[in-house]
């Protein structure tokens, strides 16, 4: 990178975060753009982007590991309902909720759902639906929330919606806590 580019990277970073939080709904997004909520309240959560990737088994990865401590909550990627709170052999302990525009999300190998979740419940965006664990075909492996996201009825990658979830989320943590410049 150029020295301009050097100086100016981090400025175009800063004004496309503010931009995203400043005016909600508009701007570069499309009017059906699924808008999420980062689905982890622990900012330590680590992921890839690993959608489509080849199993040992040979099955394919349809979704994108979020690991994190056990027991960290995990929440509503959006508003909706709960369509699937279950378990599944492979799957484990694992909740679908069913959002606007043809969308769901799937959150797969909790350790426990939260107390009173029902299917057919409404939930709001950032709502606890359950805790990070390692159920079903997880068992063994470093506590993680297996996240899919579903568009009518696929499996799309969830890669860029969770990665811009985590950088709006982290960013309205520092602004609640002083430590930006900008208020
Ligand atoms: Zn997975």
């Amino acid at each position: 990178m150029n020295r301009w580019g050097k100086l100016f990277a981090p400025l175009v970073v800063v004004a496309v975060l503010m931009g995203g939080l400043a005016v909600p709904g508009q701007a570069a997004v499309s009017e059906d753009e699924f808008i999420l909520t980062f689905p982890h309240r622990d900012a330590e959560t680590h992921f890839l982007s690993e959608f489509g990737v080849a199993k040992p088994d040979g099955r394919i990865h349809r979704g994108v590991d979020l690991f994190a401590t056990r027991g960290t909550e995990v929440v509503a990627g959006a508003d909706g309902f709960v369509q699937k709170a279950q378990r599944g052999s492979r799957a484990g302990l694992y909740v679908v909720l069913t959002h606007g525009d043809g969308y769901e999300s799937w959150y797969i190998h909790l350790g426990s759902f939260a107390d009173g979740l029902q299917v057919g419940d409404p939930v709001a965006a950032g709502d606890v639906i359950g805790y990070v664990g390692s159920t079903g075909n997880a068992a063994g492996t470093s506590p993680h929330t297996h996240f899919e996201i579903h568009k009518n009825g696929r499996a799309i990658d969830p890669y860029r919606y969770l990665k811009d979830a985590f950088e709006r989320w982290i960013l309205s943590r520092q602004i609640e806590a002083g430590e930006t410049p900008f208020r």
